[in-house]
């Protein structure tokens, strides 16, 4: 994966048949794009009939081109009264449009208000996976930008049904060959099928051989035959055990911690249909880690795109459209000072990060900065408090407020919560653990080791009610520093491990300051009276989160993914310093994790987050040392 893919370059001179240069090839067929999609891909596929009376009904596409069949399908969607709940299309691009090019090929077309719903939430073109939700999040297109001989390995999905579409296999042979093929069939469903326009013969042979029944039916316009199969393999392919949903059947779900990482999963699992019910021991919701009153949200960018940088970015994105969808007011972009790097040498994604020299970004800051920064346009700062609770608001969860959570057990159906007196609090086929630092005892009782992988970190955030200098846009550095909007800033913040002393600090107040001085270019530090607010972040060795499911105490296979996990659990926590540019694309994970919808993010990044990741790596060392 790398931070920026390379855009597709559009011929539009022919309007009827937009062409791509590189590939020699059009985009459609001339008799026109979405009577090609109706015919070849939902009629080769069965569709609508297919998805009525389902929950969830997943398209995989191969080359999402100009966006056509996913309009078509969508489109068909909507129009049928007995489609599925959900509709989720999954679909891979090396050569994504940009935003204009998009916007050009769907000028006057028949879906227009779908096209303008589409290039609205058109993402900038940075590598992975993208997550888009339309129809109140009961449509999403899972957006793969790359190449689709390194995505499709990372996905973790079941296809109902395959759209193969890239340009035609003497162009674009990768796109048909029987590697792309195999991985087509580890990611079907039982009873999957797929449709292409092409009827090339070798890869009607690769899919025979990867166990699909292949036929040929009429084609489109001047095509007289296309290719259906159906998926029937001999054998059912093994599916990892690690990879299985957690409580795919659960309709009702409880979620420990009304924080940023609790009211995520609410809204999450609500918009995949599950009713939930939000439990914590305070008496509203935000009043513990997450009740800052201004914290940042943005990505991070690293030259090897490692999976910090992709965790990062996939998280900026999804909190971005997260807010917009929700309405919350925060201020938008957001610089971050480069102490290492000339202007040059710093990478560029449109959209998503710009480098800028110091005299532009003093400029967008307001005060003279004396390097270049990375400028986040869709990153910023937002109180997290109106965060949780817009997204508690959306999701309709129930609020028990008040309730400390003193033991979970698993019981035949699910997991039941119960208070220090054994008084049963609540009990569901699937339980969240979103309780930040404070459900570190009950994390210790389910599995002792797993807190062990955690710390605890004091920070205290200052606020200086008349500031010298506020930022225009939310500045980071060494510290960062937010207007506060009445002539004043919020600045932060300060990190001591092990330390619960929950009053504010003279001397943390200083350092604060000191460092808002120095972004801010002050000759002197200001002083001001003791304000502000201090809370705890609960942390990995390795500064990533925790989010899937737990092994039992002798589960732990040789991989993440082969490694079965407690059926009805799941661990979403440890958000660290990021709790507000994590929470979104958290609880999409967790809800995909538990009900087995398309994950939002490659296996790779999976495992990267994966709770038991740190319990793997010191049995590996123990292998060693034996
Ligand atoms: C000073 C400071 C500055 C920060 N700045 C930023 C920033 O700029 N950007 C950013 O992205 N992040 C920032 N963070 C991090 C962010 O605040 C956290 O990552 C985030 O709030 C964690 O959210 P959470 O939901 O996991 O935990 P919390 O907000 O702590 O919520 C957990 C909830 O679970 C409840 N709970 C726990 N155990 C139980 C139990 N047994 N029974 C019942 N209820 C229970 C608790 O009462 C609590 O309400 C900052 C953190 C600090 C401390």
């Amino acid at each position: 994966m790398s931070l920026i893919v390379t855009p597709a370059e559009v011929d539009f001179s022919d309007p009827s048949a937009p062409a791509s240069p590189a590939y020699g090839d059009v985009y459609h067929a001339r008799a026109g794009a979405l009577a090609q999609s109706r015919h070849v891909f939902l009629g080769g596929n069965g569709l609508p009939e297919r998805w009525r009376g389902r929950d969830r009904f997943v398209v995989l596409e191969t080359g999402f081109g100009l966006g056509n069949n996913f309009l078509a399908t969508w489109d068909a969607w909507r129009q049928d009264p007995a489609r599925s709940r959900r509709l989720v299309f999954v679909s891979i691009e090396k050569h994504p449009l940009r935003r204009e090019d998009l916007a050009r090929a769907h000028a006057g077309q028949p879906l227009a208000d779908l096209a303008a719903q589409l290039l609205a939430a058109w993402p900038p073109l940075t590598g992975g996976l993208h997550s888009l939700g339309f129809d109140g999040g009961r449509v999403e297109l899972l957006l793969g930008l790359g190449d689709a001989r390194d995505l499709l390995r990372e996905l973790v999905l079941q296809a109902d049904a395959f759209h193969l579409d890239g340009f035609a296999p003497s162009r674009n042979p990768e796109l048909w060959d029987d590697y792309l093929i195999k991985n087509l069939a580890r990611l079907a469903a039982p009873e999957a099928t797929a449709a292409t326009w092409s009827i090339s013969r070798p890869m009607r042979r690769a899919m025979n051989t990867a166990g699909f029944e292949v036929s040929l039916a009429p084609g489109f316009a001047n095509k007289p035959e296309m290719t259906v199969a159906r998926f029937a393999p001999r054998h059912q392919p093994q599916r990892p055990a690690g990879r299985e949903p957690l409580a795919p059947q659960a309709r009702e779900a409880v979620i420990l911690g009304a924080g940023l990482a609790g009211a995520a999963c609410a809204w999450a699992l609500a918009r995949e249909g599950v009713s939930c019910t939000v439990l914590d021991a305070l008496p509203g919701p935000a009043q513990a880690s997450s009740g800052n009153p201004a914290g940042l949200f943005h990505g991070t960018v690293n030259p090897d795109d490692g999976p910090h940088a992709r965790f990062n970015r996939a998280a900026a994105l999804a909190t971005r459209a997260a807010l917009g969808d929700l309405g919350v007011a925060c201020q938008g972009g957001l610089l971050r000072l480069e102490t290492r790097l000339q202007v040059a040498d710093m990478q560029h994604a449109p959209g998503y990060v710009e480098p800028l020299d110091a005299a532009q970004a003093s400029a967008l800051a307001g005060t003279a900065l004396h390097g270049p920064a990375w400028f986040y346009p869709g990153g910023g700062a937002v109180s997290p408090g109106d965060y949780v609770r817009a997204l508690l608001a959306a999701s309709g969860a129930r609020l028990q407020l008040g309730c400390q959570v003193a033991h979970l057990a698993p019981t035949g159906e699910g997991w039941q919560l119960t208070d220090a007196a054994g008084h049963v609090l609540h009990h569901a086929p699937l339980v969240v653990l979103a309780g930040g630092h404070a459900q570190l005892p009950l994390i210790r009782g389910l599995a002792g080791d797993l807190a062990a992988d955690l710390a605890v970190q004091r920070g205290q955030l200052s606020h200086l009610a008349s500031a010298p200098w506020c930022p225009r846009v939310p500045l980071a550095g060494d510290g960062y520093a937010i207007a506060d909007g009445r002539g004043g800033v919020w600045c932060g913040a300060t990190t001591q491990d092990d330390d619960p002393d929950p009053t504010l600090r003279d001397s943390d107040q200083q350092e604060n300051f000191t460092r808002y001085a120095r972004l801010a270019g002050l000759p002197q530090v200001p002083q001001a009276p003791l304000a502000g607010r201090v809370g705890w972040r609960l942390m990995t060795p390795d500064r990533l989160p925790m989010i899937g499911g737990i092994t039992a105490a002798d589960g732990l296979a040789a991989q993440l993914r082969l490694s079965p996990r407690r059926p009805g659990l799941v661990m979403c926590t440890a958000l660290g310093s990021r709790g507000i540019s994590w929470a979104a694309l958290a609880g999409q994970l967790v809800a995909a994790l538990a009900l087995g919808s398309p994950r939002p993010l490659e296996a790779d990044l999976l495992d990267a987050v994966d709770p038991m990741r740190f319990h793997l790596r010191r049995a590996r060392r123990g292998k060693g040392a034996e």
